[in-house]
């Protein structure tokens, strides 16, 4: 093919592609620009998950009619003008290509009126063209209309997940932001029904209260430290207020919403000792630094950013987090289970980001090892054969099971082996259309966040056959009356806390899996041994044996290895034998 200049269409819609991923892309840009235009209120809704439609409306200070379809040209911009403004900007956008982007890819209609002017003005645009532009009347402020995001780009429109997914994740756009600026009143509407409505008050306490109610407002521990130029701000979750992923740890930098793995190691690493394995805080964090010494121009979505002192930061919010934790725990607790408070800057390694679901089974952490170890891939077919032959001969740090057997030494991850157990005995049972319940004897309450409110509402079909009986309480809240069987079991002696952490499990897994897989996935992972829990010999024979009857005792179902496999001829290489 010869070299040809794309025409402009064809490249916008292209050049989209770096902004504009899905319908929560289109909620940030159009939030952010909220933002910057100084709004007091912003009111999103959206349909079908965003796909169907987007409205983001603010009493911001408008756009003049004449310089309207500038605004929605590439490299147009009102917030700065020479590179060295980038050093500064203050803005969340400055690169004047988020409105090009949405109309490359959308039909979008803006109306906007800037407060000391008594026109407004309205343009219009289906996927990249200008169909029109006219004077209205309007409330003063910007509302921008997107409909049909990707309408045209069927390749592009594959990769958007299913109403729900997508409707979570503009809510946690809205719920970060939210966060970010408690003195902006924000609300959330999805499908006629409202997801988060902020008071505007400008405290954080009160965001965090209307976004994920009393009971974790008030086990929030307040965030506050200096040094001559930078500061750490905000409010983190008393240990026992921990969670399953990072969706409720927000890290802001100058109220902007970034994703920093070495910030939030930081922030972890400031509870030591006090999370269990795998579980994260509860935190919103800003920090204000002189926009020169961080660089928000890295990334073109922005969410990763650099920081010209990292090392001085990492402390100082390590530092911040770790006073306010010992200030605010109980005495006990605090001689317990902190490090000095002087434990200085972490080392430099950084580990893994927690495993989210993934089907990849290699993990980083076991290429690490020194010894040569193997998985069983699952073309070697004869893991049940070998099951069925394995002798138990221990428990290590209660987490995994050694077994010997006809060729080489055994390890099995007790959790993984019996999630993998848990979920086909579920899936046997939805088949079955067996829907064991455990009434509980006393109903309990649950308050859930907006997120979990919102995915029990879209599973309530699902949770219903798995045997939990529900019923809505107050705003918030719903009643637990019984919970599928083996739910309720000693890993899990809290039900409440059970469904609560299922609820935002489900939210992660379907991101990845079939909506009836990623409930049978969580409720599985949840009714599963855990590791750090001794196992006696009949429990770990029991499970062997259980697991050769799986349909894949290869994998739990995220993926993860079950059995890890040393060869004879490698422990004999490894002692000098061979
Ligand atoms: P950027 O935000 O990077 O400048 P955008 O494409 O998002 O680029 O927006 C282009 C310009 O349109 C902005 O610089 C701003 O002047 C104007 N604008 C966009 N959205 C709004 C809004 N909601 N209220 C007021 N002005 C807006
Ligand atoms: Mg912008």
């Amino acid at each position: 093919m010869p070299i040809q200049q794309l025409p402009p269409h064809v490249a916008a819609q292209i050049a989209a592609g770096e902004v504009i991923e899905r319908p929560a892309s289109v909620v940030k840009e159009l939030v952010e620009n909220s933002l910057d235009a100084g709004a007091a209120s912003i009111a999103v809704s959206i349909r079908e998950g965003g796909v169907a439609e987007i409205r983001v409306t603010d009493d911001g200070c408008g756009i003049a009619p004449d310089e309207l379809d500038l605004a929605f040209r590439h490299h147009a911009t009102s917030k700065l003008l020479t590179v060295d403004d980038l050093q500064t900007v203050a803005t969340l956008g400055f690169r004047g290509e988020a409105l090009p982007s949405v109309s490359a890819v959308a039909r979008v209609v803006c109306v906007t009126r800037r407060p000391d002017s008594d026109a407004g003005a309205r343009i219009e645009f289906r996927h990249g063209e200008c169909v029109g532009q006219r004077t209205e009347g309007c409330p003063p402020g910007t509302s921008v209309h997107v409909a049909d995001l990707f309408g045209d780009l069927p390749a592009r429109r594959k990769f958007l997940r299913s109403a729900p997914v997508e409707a979570a994740r503009v809510q946690e756009v809205v719920t970060r932001y939210a966060l970010a600026h408690p003195e902006v009143r924000f609300s959330l509407s999805a499908d006629g029904r409202e997801v988060i409505n902020t008071t505007g008050s400008g405290r954080l306490r009160d965001a965090l209260l209307s976004i994920y109610g009393a009971e974790v407002a008030s086990r929030m521990l307040p965030v506050s430290l200096a040094d001559a130029e930078v500061a750490v701000d905000g409010y983190t979750g008393a240990p026992d207020l921990n969670r399953r992923n990072r969706s409720y740890t927000t890290l802001l930098v100058n109220r902007r919403w970034v994703y920093d793995r070495s910030i939030y190691y930081a922030m972890e690493q400031a509870y030591q000792g006090t999370l269990p394995d795998r579980r994260f805080p509860f935190a919103v964090i800003n920090i204000s630094i002189p926009p020169e010494q961080v660089d928000v121009n890295s990334h073109p979505t922005k969410r990763e950013v650099r920081f010209r002192n990292g090392d001085r930061l990492f402390s100082l919010v390590q530092r911040a987090m770790r006073e306010a934790l010992i200030a605010h725990a109980p005495a006990r607790t605090a001689a317990r289970s902190f490090a000095p408070v002087d434990a200085g800057p972490q080392p430099a390694t950084i580990p893994q980001t927690p495993r989210l679901p993934s089907t990849a089974s290699s993990s980083p952490d076991r290429d690490r090892l020194a010894l040569p170890t193997t998985t069983l891939a699952p073309a070697e077919g004869s893991l049940r054969d070998v099951l069925a032959d394995l002798r138990v001969v221990g428990q290590i740090r209660q987490t995994y099971i050694v077994a010997e057997g006809g060729s080489g030494m055994y390890l099995i991850d007790q959790h993984a082996a019996h999630e993998r157990v848990v979920f086909d005995q579920i899936r046997q049972r939805m088949q079955d259309g067996e829907r064991p319940s455990q009434p509980l004897l006393a109903p309990l309450a649950a308050e859930l966040s907006a997120s979990q409110a919102a995915t029990l509402e879209s599973y309530s079909d699902l949770l219903t056959g798995y045997g939990f009986v529900l019923e809505p309480f107050g705003e918030r809240a719903w009643l637990v009356r019984a919970l599928p069987a083996g739910l309720a079991s000693r890993a899990n002696p809290d039900p409440a806390a059970a469904l609560c952490d299922l609820l935002d499990a489900v939210a992660v897994e379907q991101v990845v899996m079939e909506r009836e897989d990623a409930l049978a996935a969580t409720v599985a992972c949840h009714g599963s041994v855990r590791a750090g829990t001794t196992l006696a010999q009949e429990e770990m024979d029991a499970l062997l044996r259980q697991l050769q009857t799986t349909e894949n005792p290869h994998n739990c179902p995220h993926g993860r290895p079950t059995v890890v496999h040393f060869t004879e001829y490698q422990l004999e290489r490894e002692f000098g034998r061979r």
